[in-house]
């Protein structure tokens, strides 16, 4: 069964793709679970009704003149998801998600935000600390690679520890794809990531495979082979797979391989959610 996992749509301020557009595309690719996972950072970005007001940037190419730094228009979203389930329902299993962008000291908007809708599954990810960003290097600058490292493992620590109200960790070591000094050794970051595992396990939760590591160069997959393996020693099951598409070319990539690559590490199912409960399904 395919399914795509991790999808951005229009309603993410770095995605142009049209909802509709993106489950037609779907359907034609043979995927039959989508759940879309649109972006929200507090901290660096604000709701639409934000009484501050909302920022803007000049957009890039192929985008809006102005770009809001916002966080998705939730009502128009979950409005949009409820019709184009009655659409297609025949075709597709259409899911609603968000991806939490959780830092310690936003934590609080997340839990407003997460009894406000009614989610079938939420990502986890740490894009930012302290509210300042990975990608594009701000947090790293100034530190060691030894200190960003763990400080973006810290800051992931500290959020599962006093956070509850998601599924799956986004492409947990996300730090990788934004190291210039390459991969910070497994062995040395294994304490605290067993600590994270041994946590988001307890919780019942799980973790994602996130196929975005052909389009970012990454020789390993997202999160590493080391990680998944120490996730299935440590008795870790829940493993969803997304290509976290922001365009046509990204959705459902590579993730028949990201299968092929569960069994060669000795997994047998992954999941699909529904109302923030797993479903498992063979690989
Ligand atoms: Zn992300
Ligand atoms: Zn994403």
């Amino acid at each position: 069964m395919l399914a795509d996992y991790h999808v951005h749509t229009e309603f993410s301020n770095d995605s142009i793709y049209p909802m509709e557009e993106v489950i037609k595309d779907a359907i034609s690719l043979g995927i039959k679970d989508i759940c879309f996972t649109d972006h929200v950072d507090y901290g660096p970005y604000r709701d639409w009704d934000d009484p501050r007001g909302i920022q803007y940037r000049p957009g890039d190419e192929g985008e809006p003149e102005r770009v809001a730094l916002t966080n998705v228009d939730y009502k128009k979203y979950f409005s949009m998801i409820e019709k184009m389930r009655g659409k297609y329902r025949e075709k597709i299993a259409i899911k609603a998600g968000l991806e939490f962008g959780v830092q310690t000291h936003t934590i609080p908007e997340y839990e407003k935000l997460f009894r406000s809708y009614p989610f079938d599954f939420i990502i986890l990810s740490i894009h930012q600390a302290g509210d300042q960003e990975f990608w594009t290097n701000e947090y790293q600058s100034g530190r060691t690679q030894q200190e960003y490292n763990e400080g973006y493992y810290k800051e992931l620590l500290s959020v599962v520890q006093n956070y509850h109200n998601y599924s799956v960790l986004g492409h947990m070591d996300l730090i990788v794809r934004y190291d210039s000094y390459g991969v910070y050794p497994f062995e040395k970051l294994k304490p605290l990531l067993t600590e994270i595992l041994k946590t988001v396990i307890a919780d019942g939760k799980g973790i994602e495979v996130n196929t975005s590591n052909h389009r970012y160069g990454l020789s390993d997959m997202t999160p590493s082979r080391d990680i998944l393996k120490l996730y299935k020693e440590l008795g870790g099951t829940i493993i969803t797979i997304g290509s976290d598409s922001h365009k046509k070319e990204h959705l459902g990539a590579y993730i028949d391989w990201a299968k092929e690559e569960l069994r060669k590490l000795g997994y047998t199912q992954f999941c699909t959610f529904e109302k923030m409960q797993p479903i498992f399904h063979e690989l």
